[in-house]
C-alpha cells in the first residue's frame, strides 16, 4: 500500500487562528471596544470570595490596570471559594498573593498589577478613587462599602457594588453625581454595623464578634460574573442602569430589579467644588504642609487644616476607671478601646477590659483643626500620617477669611507594583 503524504494529510490543521489573539472571540461582539479595556484603570476593593473571581474575569477580559485592596490574611475556609489561593497560602496577605495570582493569568501583554495591604476605610484618601476608571466594591461588610460610596462620590468616580448571601447576592451600579448612592437607601440596622468595629468613644474595639456568613463559590461566581458585565459595559461606554439594585435569588432563580432612591439629606452625596493637585506626600510634617499651603497663591497666610466631618485626632482621654488624663495623641481610628484605661489602674486590677469595653463615654480632649499659630509643638512636628492623613488625601484647607480649599496629595502612592 502507498504510503501516506502526511503533509497533505493534516495540512487542513494548519490553518487554524490565523489571528493569535486571546481577545479575538470577545472583540467580534458588537459595542466592545479592547483598547478602552486596555487602558482602564479598576479598583478591586476585598480580595476574597468574590473579589478573586473578579479579578480572574479581569484579568482574562484584559484589563490593561489592576489595583487591589484588601487589610485580610489568607486562612484555611477562605479556600473554597477563592480560585486564586492555593493551601500554602495560608497566613499570606489576600490582596499581594491575589495580585500575584492575577498577573500570572493576565492577558494583556502590558498589564500592570499592584495591592495595597491595609485598611481601605481609613488609610487611603480621596485622589486614590480619583485616580480609578471603577471601582468594584467585593466586600463583606457595609462600614467599608459606606466609605468606598463616600469616596467614590468626593471623587466622581463610578464603584458596582457586589454582595452574597447563601445562595444569591446582588449587583449595583453607583455612577455619581446625579444617581443615587449606596447610602440614600440606607437602614438603621446598616447604619448600627457600620459601627461594629467601633465604641461609643470612637475608638477600636478590641474585641468584637466576626460575622460568619453562610455562602459557597458557585454563588460568588455568579454575582461576580454580573458584576464584571456590567463593569464591561461600562468601560465600553455602553449604557448601564445607575442606581437599580439587581438582585439574584438563587433557590427559585428569580431576578429581581430594585429602583433605589435618591435621599435629598443624604450626606454620602457630598461632592468638592474643585480639587487641586499638589505635589505633597502625607510623609511631611503638618508644619512643612502648612508652610506650603500658607503660600499667597494657594491659601496665604492662617491657612488652617480642617479636619471636621473627615477624622478625629485625639490629644488624651479620661481614664474610665479613675479619670486620670491619658496622653494619646493619635487619630480616633488608631485607638483601641483598651488605652481608655490608664497603666495605674492596669496595674491594680489585671487587664480591666471589662471597664475599658464599657458603654460609658469617656471625655476627651481632641483637636479637629491646625494651623502654624495656635497649634501645639509637638503636633507640627508630627507627620501628616501620623495625624492620621490617609495616602493621597484631598485635604480640606480653609484661609483667614474661611474661604474653603480642597488639596491633593499627589505624592502618595502606597500601592505595590507586582
Ligand atoms: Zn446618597
Ligand atoms: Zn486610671
Amino acid at each position: 500500500m502507498e504510503k501516506l503524504d502526511m503533509s497533505t494529510k493534516f495540512s487542513i490543521n494548519k490553518v487554524i487562528d490565523i489571528e493569535e489573539n486571546p481577545f479575538d472571540r470577545q472583540k467580534r461582539i458588537p459595542g466592545w471596544n479592547q483598547e478602552k479595556l486596555k487602558n482602564a484603570h479598576v479598583f478591586v476593593i476585598g480580595a476574597g470570595a468574590i473579589g478573586n473571581e473578579t479579578l480572574k474575569n479581569l484579568a482574562l477580559l484584559g484589563i490593561g490596570n489592576i489595583h487591589i485592596a484588601d487589610f485580610d490574611t489568607i486562612s484555611t475556609s477562605n479556600l473554597s471559594r477563592t480560585v486564586l489561593f492555593r493551601k500554602a497560602d495560608k497566613g499570606k496577605k489576600k490582596a499581594k498573593v491575589a495580585a500575584m495570582r492575577t498577573k500570572e493569568l493576565a492577558l494583556e501583554e502590558d498589564v500592570s498589577i499592584d495591592y495595597f495591604h491595609g485598611d481601605v476605610v481609613w488609610e487611603l484618601g480621596t485622589g486614590i478613587f480619583r485616580s480609578m476608571d471603577l471601582v468594584l466594591g467585593c466586600l463583606d461588610n457595609v462600614e467599608t462599602r459606606f466609605a468606598v460610596n463616600r469616596r467614590c462620590w468626593l471623587a466622581n468616580t463610578p464603584w458596582i457594588d457586589a454582595g452574597i448571601y447563601e445562595l444569591g447576592g446582588h449587583v449595583t451600579v453607583y455612577v455619581p453625581p446625579e444617581a443615587p448612592c449606596y447610602q440614600c437607601g440606607a437602614t438603621k440596622e446598616q447604619l448600627a454595623a457600620a459601627r461594629r468595629r467601633y465604641s461609643c468613644d470612637d475608638f477600636k474595639r478590641s474585641v468584637f464578634e466576626e460575622g460568619k456568613m453562610p455562602t459557597v463559590q458557585v454563588t460568588s461566581s455568579i454575582i461576580s460574573a454580573i458584576q464584571v458585565q456590567e463593569a464591561v459595559k461600562f468601560l465600553c461606554g455602553q449604557k448601564v442602569e445607575s442606581g437599580k439594585k439587581i438582585y439574584f435569588q438563587g433557590r427559585v432563580n428569580d431576578f429581581d430589579i430594585l429602583t433605589l432612591n435618591k435621599s435629598d439629606n443624604c450626606y454620602g452625596h457630598a461632592t468638592y467644588p474643585e480639587i487641586i493637585p499638589l505635589p505633597l506626600s502625607n510623609s511631611m510634617s503638618l508644619r512643612k504642609f502648612l508652610e506650603f499651603v500658607s503660600k499667597d497663591e494657594l491659601s496665604g497666610a492662617g491657612a488652617t487644616l480642617d479636619f471636621r466631618s473627615d477624622r478625629t485626632f485625639v490629644q488624651s482621654v479620661s481614664c474610665k476607671s479613675c479619670g486620670t488624663e491619658i496622653e494619646l495623641n493619635k487619630p480616633s481610628f488608631r485607638i483601641f478601646d483598651t488605652e481608655t484605661i490608664c497603666k495605674n489602674c492596669i496595674t491594680k486590677g489585671g487587664d480591666r477590659s471589662d471597664v475599658s469595653r464599657s458603654e460609658q463615654v469617656s471625655p476627651k480632649r481632641t483637636v479637629l483643626e491646625f494651623n502654624l499659630t495656635q497649634t501645639a509643638e509637638n503636633l507640627l512636628n508630627m507627620s501628616l500620617l501620623q495625624l492620621g492623613v490617609p495616602y493621597r488625601h484631598v485635604v480640606t484647607v480653609y484661609d483667614s477669611k474661611h474661604n474653603y480649599k480642597y488639596y491633593e496629595l499627589s505624592l502618595d502612592n502606597p500601592f505595590i507594583q507586582i
